[in-house]
C-alpha cells in the first residue's frame, strides 16, 4: 500500500474513532444513545479490520484499546483491585469456530465450554469483608468505577449478608427487567421526561442516581457470574463458581449449560435467540466461557477482554416499513404523545405496523417525515423502535414533518412546560384528558370498577353524563340505557359496580385520582402512614418526604394537588357520595402481629381463579402479611393455580414449589389452614 492510501485509511480511522468515542460518550456518560448497538458494533469491527491490518495506526485512545465507559461526576470513585475486562465479540457460526479454533490451538483439544446468557444490563462488582457487603461499584473505565454502594443497597436481589463470612468480590450484571422498563418509560413520557433507549441504559441511569430512593423504585435485579478472586470459593471451573455463587447467597441466571463442542453451543445460541422473547430480561447475545480456571489462566487477557471468553451476539431484529402517518394522542395528564402509523411488516415474529415515537425532539433527531421509509427494530418483545431513517430512499420533495401546535382533540395551543421535551396540552377541560382521567379512575388497580370501558366512559362524557370522576356516582339506571348495547342487566351490573367501589380502602381512590407520578404503591404508603384522604390532603411536604420510599417528586406533587380549590370540591362530592375514605387495610405493625399461612410469604397467582378477582386475591394476601409477584422464582413459596394455569405452573413444579389449588387459598384466606395435601 503507498504512503498516500495509509494515510488515507489514518485519517479514516480517526474519523471512525471520533464517532466512537462520541456513541460511547452518549451511551455510558448520558446514558441516551443516539443510535442502536449494532450500529455502533459494525463500526467498530470496521476499525477492528483496519488496526488488525496496520496496527502502525492503533492508538492508545482507540476505543479498541480501553474498557468502554467513565466515571461520572458526583460519585466517589472505586479503584478495581482487579479489572473489570469487556469481552471480544463475534457475529456468526464461522467466528465461533475461529474462536474455538485459536482457544485449541493453545491448549490442545479437551476443553469445555459454558454458555451464558449475555445480560443487557451494567457491569456492577460488589465487595463482601467477613459476609458483609461493604462496596459496590460499576466498571467505568475497568480500572476505577464509581462507588454506588448505597445505590445498590435497594437492589433486594443483592444480599447484604453473604450465607457464610467470607470475603469476596462478586461481578455480574444488573438489570431493568423488561416489565418494569416498558412501564417506566410510559411514566416518563406521562411525566414529560426523556424516555431511554433499553433496559441497559435505563438500569445504568438508575443506579447512577445521586439519590438513592429513585433507585429504588426503579425495580432492578442481579445476576452474579463471577468472582475477582476465587480464593474463598470453592471451584476451579466457571460452571461450579456459578453453582457457589449462588450457595452463598446470590441470584445467578438459571439458563447455563456446559457445552462441548462449536455444535452444541450454536445449538445453545439458536435456542435462546427463540426463547429470548419470552425471558422477563432483556438479553442481547450469548457468552462463551472456556470452563476450566487453570486454562483461563494459561490463556490470559488481551488489554481490553479475557482471550478464554468471546460474546456471541444476536443479529438485529429489523425490518424496513414506511411512514404513512403520525398520530398524537392525548394522555391524561395532557401529554401529547406521535406515534407512527406504518405500513404492516413482520419483524422479530409479529407484525408491526405502529412504532411510539415518544415525543418532539425524537421526531426532530431522527427528522422523520411523512413517507420516509425506515428501518424498525425490535428488541426482544419491546415495542418497536424506528432504528433509522433511510435518507437514500427519501423522496425529492419531502419536506420536514409539521409538529401539530394544537391539542388535536380540543384545539387549545400545545405548551412545553419548563425544560420538558413533551408537547402538553394545559386545557384541563380538554376532552381527552378528562376521558383518560375517567378511564384511569376505573381501572383495575384504581377503583377497580367492572363493565367501565374507554368507549362507555366517552359516550357518557361525550353525552353530559359524567364530567368528572364523582359524577360516575350519581348515574340512574335510566341515563345508562340511554348508551349504546347497554340493556337493563348491564345497567344493572354497572350500577353495583360502582356501588360497590365505594366500599373500596382509600389507596385505590387515592391512586384513581391520577395525582402526577403517584403510583399504586405510593398510594398505598400514604393511605397507610396517613390513615384517612382528609389527613393526606392536610400533610406538609417534610412529613410526606418522610416516609420511606416517598421522594421529593411525588411530594410535591401531592402537596401541589391537594393545595387546588377545586380538588377539595371533588373530595367533597365524592364523601358526599358514600366513597370511603379511609385507609381499610392492615398497618405494618398490625400485619406483624397477624397469624397466617400467608404471613412473610411469597405467592405467585395464575391462571383464572373464579371465587375472587387476582387483584381482590392480591389485597386478601396482602392484609395477611404475604407477598404477591408476577413471576414464579426460587424465592417463590407458594403458586396458586387458577384453571388453565400454564408456564408458571410448570415453572413451579420444575423448582419444587408447592402448588396450591384455589380452593385451598379461599380456604387459607377465610381462616381456614392449608389444608389436606
Ligand atoms: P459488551 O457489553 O458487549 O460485553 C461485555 C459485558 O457483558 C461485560 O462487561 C458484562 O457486563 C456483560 N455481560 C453480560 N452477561 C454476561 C455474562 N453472563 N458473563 C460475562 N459478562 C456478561 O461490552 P462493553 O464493553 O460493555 O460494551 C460494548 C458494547 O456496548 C458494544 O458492543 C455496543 O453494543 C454497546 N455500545 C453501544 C453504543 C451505542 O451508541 N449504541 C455505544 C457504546 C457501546
Amino acid at each position: 500500500m503507498s504512503q498516500t492510501e495509509i494515510s488515507k485509511l489514518s485519517e479514516k480511522a480517526e474519523k471512525i474513532r471520533t464517532q466512537l468515542n462520541q456513541y460511547a460518550y452518549e451511551y455510558y456518560v448520558k446514558d441516551q444513545p443516539t443510535v442502536e448497538d449494532y450500529v455502533y458494533d459494525r463500526l467498530y469491527h470496521e476499525l477492528v479490520e483496519i488496526e488488525d491490518k496496520y496496527p502502525q495506526l492503533i492508538t492508545p485512545d482507540s476505543p479498541t484499546q480501553r474498557v468502554g465507559g467513565q466515571v461520572l461526576q458526583g460519585f466517589e470513585k472505586a479503584v478495581h483491585d482487579r479489572p473489570l475486562y469487556s469481552l471480544s465479540d463475534v457475529f456468526s457460526k464461522e467466528e465461533i469456530i475461529a474462536f474455538d479454533a485459536r482457544v485449541k490451538k493453545a491448549l490442545g483439544d479437551q476443553v469445555s465450554y459454558v454458555c451464558e446468557l449475555k445480560i443487557d444490563g451494567l457491569s456492577i462488582s460488589l465487595r463482601y469483608e467477613d459476609g458483609v457487603f461493604v462496596r459496590g461499584a460499576t466498571r467505568g473505565d475497568g480500572t476505577v468505577g464509581e462507588n454506588i454502594t448505597a445505590n445498590l443497597k435497594t437492589v433486594k436481589s443483592i444480599p447484604l449478608r453473604l450465607k457464610e463470612p467470607i470475603s469476596v468480590e462478586v461481578r455480574g450484571e444488573c438489570y431493568m427487567p423488561k416489565e418494569s422498563f416498558v412501564k417506566l418509560n410510559q411514566q416518563r413520557e406521562e411525566a414529560g421526561l426523556d424516555i431511554f433507549a433499553n433496559p441497559r441504559n435505563a438500569a445504568a441511569g438508575s443506579l447512577r442516581q445521586l439519590d438513592t430512593k429513585i433507585t429504588a423504585h426503579r425495580n432492578l435485579n442481579t445476576f452474579l457470574y463471577t468472582v475477582a478472586d476465587f480464593g474463598p470459593l470453592e471451584a476451579n471451573n466457571q460452571f461450579d463458581a456459578l453453582s457457589e455463587l449462588a450457595r452463598i447467597g446470590f441470584r445467578t441466571n438459571p439458563e447455563k449449560r456446559l457445552c462441548h463442542s462449536v455444535e452444541e453451543i450454536w445449538d445453545y445460541i439458536e435456542e435462546y435467540h427463540e426463547k429470548r422473547i419470552e425471558l422477563p430480561y432483556e438479553i442481547d447475545g450469548v457468552v462463551i466461557k472456556v470452563n476450566d480456571f487453570d486454562q483461563q489462566d494459561q490463556l490470559g487477557f488481551t488489554v481490553k477482554a479475557p482471550r478464554w471468553a468471546t460474546a456471541y451476539k444476536f443479529p438485529p431484529e429489523e425490518a424496513q416499513t414506511v411512514i404513512e402517518n403520525i398520530e398524537w394522542t392525548v394522555g391524561r395528564t395532557g401529554v401529547v404523545t406521535p406515534t407512527a402509523v406504518m405500513t404492516p411488516v413482520r419483524v422479530a415474529g409479529t407484525t408491526v405496523s405502529r412504532a411510539s415515537l415518544h415525543n418532539v425532539d425524537y421526531i426532530k433527531a431522527k427528522d422523520i417525515r411523512l413517507k420516509d421509509k425506515v428501518v424498525i427494530y425490535k428488541a426482544g418483545d419491546i415495542i418497536p423502535e424506528v432504528a433509522q431513517v433511510l435518507l437514500d430512499l427519501r423522496e425529492e420533495d419531502s419536506q420536514p414533518y409539521e409538529i401539530p401546535t394544537h391539542c388535536p382533540i380540543c384545539h387549545s395551543e400545545l405548551v412545553h412546560l419548563d425544560e420538558e421535551v413533551a408537547l402538553r396540552c394545559i386545557n384541563p377541560k380538554c376532552p381527552a384528558q378528562i376521558k383518560e382521567g375517567l378511564s384511569h379512575f376505573v381501572s383495575r388497580n384504581a377503583m377497580n370498577i367492572d363493565g367501565l370501558g374507554p368507549r362507555v366512559l366517552a359516550q357518557m362524557y361525550d353525552r353530559g353524563l359524567v364530567k368528572d370522576v364523582a359524577d360516575l356516582y350519581s348515574l340512574k339506571e335510566e341515563q345508562l340505557l340511554t348508551l349504546d348495547k347497554i340493556k337493563e342487566k348491564s345497567a344493572n351490573n354497572l350500577l353495583t359496580a360502582i356501588d360497590q367501589s365505594k366500599d373500596n380502602s382509600v389507596e385505590r381512590l387515592l391512586f384513581g385520582l391520577g395525582i402526577r407520578h403517584v403510583g399504586s404503591k405510593a398510594a398505598k404508603i400514604l393511605a397507610e402512614h396517613f390513615g384517612d384522604l382528609w389527613s393526606i390532603t392536610k400533610a406538609d411536604k417534610e412529613t410526606i418526604l418522610s416516609l420511606n420510599a416517598i421522594g421529593e417528586i411525588i411530594a410535591d406533587s401531592v402537596v401541589t394537588y391537594f393545595e387546588n380549590e377545586e380538588v377539595h370540591e371533588l373530595l367533597t362530592e365524592l364523601e358526599e357520595a358514600g366513597v370511603n375514605f379511609e385507609y381499610k387495610g392492615k398497618t405494618s405493625e398490625e400485619l406483624e402481629e397477624v397469624d397466617s399461612v400467608f404471613k412473610e410469604k411469597t405467592v405467585v397467582l395464575t391462571g383464572k381463579l373464579s371465587h375472587f378477582t387476582r387483584e381482590e386475591a392480591k389485597e386478601k394476601i396482602e392484609n395477611l402479611g404475604g407477598k404477591v409477584t408476577g413471576s414464579v422464582s426460587k424465592k417463590t413459596d407458594i403458586v396458586v393455580a387458577g384453571e388453565e394455569a400454564g408456564s408458571k405452573l410448570d415453572k413451579a413444579k420444575q423448582l419444587g414449589i408447592d402448588v396450591w389449588t384455589e380452593a385451598q387459598m379461599v380456604a387459607a384466606l377465610e381462616g381456614g389452614s392449608e389444608n389436606e395435601d
